[in-house]
C-alpha cells in the first residue's frame, strides 16, 4: 500500500469570470454559462476528482435541473472519465430526526446523473453522548444494507460506497467490518471533519485493521498535508476537502497558501458596497473611496517596482483604520505578504495571469481565484508523494 490518496474537491458551485477586468472591476459574464471552474482555468485539474453532495445541488433549482439534463460530468464540464463521487451530504440534514432520502430514490439519482461512485444514505453522529446516537448508527447500517441489496438487484453502473459513521474507533471499526461483510468493496468514513489528526488516524487505523487491506477507504472532509504520509501507510484510497479553497476568503490571516508558508491577503474592500463600510456616505464615503483607489494604485505600482513598500504600507494602514475600525490590525501580516510577493513565484495559471490581483482580498473574482491557487498548491503536495 504505497499509492498516495486521491484528492477530491467538494463542489460548492465555485466559479469565476474568466474575462473579469481587475482594473475597472467589471464582469465579462455571470452565471454557469459564462463563468469557469478551477479545472477549466488551470493547466490541469487541481484535483483527482469531484464530490457532489445532493443537499448542495438542491439549493438551486437551476443546478438540480442542469445536473439531470447534462449528467454530472456535463454539469461540471469534466471529461466523462473524470471520477465523480455522489453522496447525500449528511451535514445538510444533521438536525433532522431521520435522513430525508431513501435508498431507492438515491440510487435512481446517482444512476440518472451518471455518477462514478455513489455513497449510501448515512446520518451524522455529532458526539458520543448525542441522544440519538444509537438510532443514527442503526439507520446508517440499515441504509447501507438496503443500498447494497438494491444495487445488486438494479445493477446500475456506479460503484457502491458504504458510508460509515461512529463516535470512537471501536464503533467505526465495528460498523465498517459489518459493511465489508455485506460485500462493500469501498467504504467512506464520515463525521471526521472536526476531529483532531490523532483521532482521525486512530479511527482510520482501527477501521483498516477491521476490514483488511483490500477495501478502498475514503475519508470525508479530511485533506491535511501533515497527515498524508500516515494516510498512505493506512492505504487510504481517497480524501476530500474544500478547506484550502475556502481559507482564501474565510481565513483571518492565512488566505494565500504556498508550500512553505501561508500569507495574509491584502484587504482593499469596496466602500459603500458591503461589510463595515456599507453605510458610509458623504465625506466619509469619499474619503474611504479615495483611500481605496490609492491602495489599488499603490499596490499595483509596488508590484511593478515603481512604489516603495513604505509608501504602500502607509496608505494601506490609513485605509485599515476605516474598514477595520476597532479590529485587530493585519499590517504586520500585510508587510510579510508584500515583502515576499508570493504571487511572483507561483507557477499556477491563476497567478501567472492575474498576478498581484490574486493577493488582494476583494470580491469573488479575486478571492475565489486565490482559492483555486490554494487548491493547486495543495494538489501539488499530493502529487509530490
Ligand atoms: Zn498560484
Amino acid at each position: 500500500m504505497t499509492a498516495r490518496p486521491r484528492y477530491f474537491i467538494p463542489d460548492w458551485d465555485d466559479l469565476v469570470d474568466p474575462g473579469y477586468d481587475f482594473l475597472t472591476d467589471t464582469a465579462h459574464g455571470r452565471g454557469w454559462d459564462q463563468e469557469r471552474y478551477a479545472h477549466e482555468l488551470l493547466d490541469q485539474p487541481p484535483y483527482d476528482g469531484i464530490l457532489v453532495s445532493k443537499v448542495v445541488e438542491e439549493k438551486s433549482k437551476k443546478r438540480r435541473e442542469r445536473l439531470r439534463r447534462l449528467g454530472v460530468h456535463g454539469a461540471l464540464r469534466v471529461a466523462p472519465a473524470f471520477p465523480v463521487i455522489g453522496d447525500c451530504g449528511a451535514f445538510g440534514y444533521i438536525e433532522e430526526k431521520i435522513p430525508p432520502y431513501g435508498s431507492a430514490e438515491i440510487i435512481d439519482y446517482y444512476t440518472a446523473c451518471g455518477f462514478d461512485f455513489g455513497v449510501s444514505v448515512d446520518h451524522l453522529i455529532p458526539s458520543a453522548d448525542f441522544p440519538d446516537r444509537d438510532l443514527r448508527y442503526r439507520i446508517t447500517q440499515e441504509n447501507a444494507q438496503e443500498f447494497l441489496t438494491l444495487h445488486r438487484k438494479l445493477a446500475p453502473p456506479f460503484t457502491p460506497v458504504g458510508a460509515v459513521q461512529g463516535w470512537d474507533a471501536d464503533s467505526y471499526a465495528s460498523l465498517a467490518s459489518r459493511m465489508a461483510g455485506m460485500g462493500y468493496e469501498m467504504l467512506a468514513l464520515g463525521g471526521l471533519v472536526r476531529a483532531s489528526t490523532e483521532t482521525i488516524l486512530e479511527i482510520t487505523s482501527a477501521v483498516r485493521k477491521a476490514v483488511g487491506n483490500d477495501i478502498r477507504l475514503h475519508l470525508f472532509g479530511v485533506a491535511r498535508v501533515p497527515m498524508l504520509e500516515d494516510l498512505i501507510r493506512l492505504g487510504v484510497w481517497s480524501v476530500d476537502s474544500a478547506s484550502a479553497l475556502r481559507r482564501a476568503w474565510m481565513g483571518s490571516t492565512d488566505n494565500y497558501h504556498t508550500r512553505d508558508a501561508d500569507y495574509c491577503a491584502i484587504r482593499i474592500p469596496e466602500p459603500g458596497r458591503r461589510g463595515p463600510m456599507k453605510h458610509l456616505e458623504g465625506d466619509a464615503l469619499r474619503r474611504a473611496q479615495g483611500l481605496e483607489q490609492m491602495s489599488l494604485a499603490k499596490i499595483r505600482g509596488y508590484d511593478r517596482g515603481a512604489v516603495p513598500l513604505g509608501e504602500l504600507l502607509a496608505v494601506l494602514g490609513d485605509y485599515e483604520t476605516i474598514y477595520n475600525e476597532g479590529g485587530k490590525s493585519r499590517m504586520t501580516h500585510y508587510e510579510r505578504t508584500l515583502r515576499d510577493m508570493p504571487w511572483k513565484h507561483c507557477a499556477c495559471a491563476i497567478c501567472r495571469k492575474a498576478g498581484v490581483e490574486v493577493a488582494i482580498f476583494r470580491g469573488n473574482n479575486r478571492n475565489r481565484r486565490r482559492g483555486f491557487h490554494n487548491t493547486w498548491v495543495l494538489f501539488e503536495q499530493f502529487r509530490d508523494l
